[in-house]
């Protein structure tokens, strides 16, 4: 049974790689019907932050993810919250302890460098294991000149392997890691431990992270074997090491890249869908040939062995690209329920739709779907169906369109449109008539003006569909106002 976890330290903002990290772990256990655990690994008080974590958990509450244990649901190894797990971390401590897995090192950083330097080493080799094997005596007499001693865990004397999910056989040779701190003298427990002390207790067998956690991982599966050795796990977990995500330039993505945090997306009413679908594409693809895919396609195809390894690069169009396929993939009733709120908040219509309005969405939500990819595109673009006569004409569209023949374009579309029957073929037919027909026109020219003056911009859904919904008053007002 596949038992995955997401276990972020509530720090900073939603960033596409932590959400990437949940994403893979999330899909990893729908796809193989296992579980999926959520812990917050908040023991560092100088940097956790109570606004981070809602932050959080409003993204991944956005875009859909669901565990099956967690803080704000328990779970049979509950809590899952690291701050409320400390006696748990000071019985695995005494227990490390005293099966001589890790020991008391009273030695201070400049100690440390001065015996480096006194034997002509680096000396910022880091730690020498010199306090492996005090004796009880050597530790009073530290004791006694009042230092305190921080807990270190032993590392064995031989190479640490393992197979990773995403990059095969790892290997860290023998001696290159020492023995490293597990908790500070006063006996508050280091990520060093409590990370893997907690996927051990709550039986997690699949360990996903970003790869720049790797150099923890040979120090995490000794930590392991000490615990299987002490009973207190299983067996050790299968890892998977996640690629680095980079900007165009290649440069890892920094997690103060605008860019890179994607509760912002939300608020720019990107569709959750695409912005999933997205972030599924880093590192992983669901076939040669596509890159649009549903969750539930995600989730039946999803698997760690299939990750590459290579960094995976942070791409703006690809991503609008994407998100605009969803865009055009939602149901038009849905994407009407989504754009009511956005539209009541820019004051285009009241609490609840008339049926007029109603109308209105039937006819262009369908039409303004298929040029937009975002909700406040889509407000923009229907703006003009909602303010009467006042359509405000956006200026470079206006200097781009309201030159040469316009005044005569408009005139004559005025006096072919006026009277007839307000259908969108009729329109079409009258406009053309006068237009292309009429003054010979090309069409694309021959618009420009209508359209400006009818909608405001250059870009508009379909001029002749909008016209009627407008309906004839309306419109030849607009037409007049421009010509005026
Ligand atoms: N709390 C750690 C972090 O946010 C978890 C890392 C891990 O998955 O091991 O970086």
């Amino acid at each position: 049974n596949v038992r995955t976890r997401f276990c972020p330290s509530p720090t900073g903002t939603p960033h596409v790689g932590l959400v990437r990290t949940c994403l893979f772990s999330w899909g990893y256990a729908r796809a193989k019907g296992g579980e999926f655990v959520f812990r917050i690994e908040d023991t560092d008080a100088a940097r956790d932050s109570e606004e981070s974590y809602e932050q959080l958990l409003n993204a991944l509450s956005w875009l859909g993810m669901t565990w099956d244990e967690g803080p704000d649901i328990g779970g049979p190894y509950a809590p899952y919250r690291q701050s409320q797990r400390l006696d748990v971390y000071a019985d695995v401590i005494k227990r490390l302890l005293d099966g001589g897995y890790a020991y008391e090192a009273f030695s201070t950083n400049e100690e440390v460098e001065a015996r480096h330097r006194a034997a002509g080493r680096d000396p910022k080799l880091g730690y020498d294991n010199f306090d492996r094997d005090l004796t009880e005596d050597q530790k009073a007499a530290y004791r006694a000149e009042g230092r305190k001693p921080v807990f270190r865990m032993r590392m064995p004397n031989e190479d640490i392997v393992f197979q990773d999910a995403v990059r095969g056989e790892v290997r860290t040779p023998a001696g290159t890691v020492p023995d490293y701190v597990i908790a500070r003298g006063d006996g508050s427990p280091l990520y060093t431990l409590t990370n893997p002390v907690d996927d051990a207790l709550m039986k997690v067998n699949m360990v996903t992270r970003g790869e720049d956690l790797m150099p923890s991982t040979p120090r995490q599966i000794v930590m392991w074997r000490a615990l299987v050795d002490l009973g207190l796990a299983d067996g050790e977990p299968e890892y998977a090491h996640l690629p680095l995500i980079v900007d165009e330039r290649g440069k890892k993505m920094s997690k103060r890249d605008p860019r890179s945090n994607l509760l912002q997306y939300k608020e720019a009413g990107y569709l959750p869908e695409g912005v999933l679908n997205y972030v599924a594409t880093l590192g992983w693809s669901i076939s040669g040939d596509r890159d649009t895919f549903t969750v539930a396609e995600f989730l039946s195809a999803f698997d760690l062995h299939d990750v590459k390894s290579n960094p995976a690069r942070f791409d703006e169009k690809k991503f609008d690209s994407i998100c605009g396929d969803h865009f055009r993939m939602t149901d038009p009733g849905e994407l009407t329920r989504l754009l009511l709120p956005r539209l009541r908040e820019a004051g285009l219509i009241g609490e609840s739709p008339t049926p007029a309005e109603a109308h209105v969405f039937d006819v262009a939500v369908p039409l303004v779907q298929e040029r937009c990819t975002t909700l406040s595109q889509a407000v923009e673009m229907l703006r003009f169906l909602f303010c009467g006569t006042e359509v405000a004409i956006d200026e470079d569209s206006a200097k781009k369109t309201f030159k040469d023949d316009a005044a005569q374009v408009l005139d004559a579309s005025i006096a072919a449109l006026e009277g007839i029957e307000w259908t969108t073929p009729a329109i079409e037919e009258a406009l053309k008539g006068a237009l292309v027909d009429g003054m010979g026109l090309k069409p694309r020219k021959a618009f420009g003006p209508v359209r400006v003056a009818i909608s405001g911009k250059t870009v508009s859904p379909p001029l002749y569909e909008s016209m009627e919904l407008l309906g004839a008053e309306v419109s030849l007002a607009r037409l007049r106002a421009a010509r005026a």
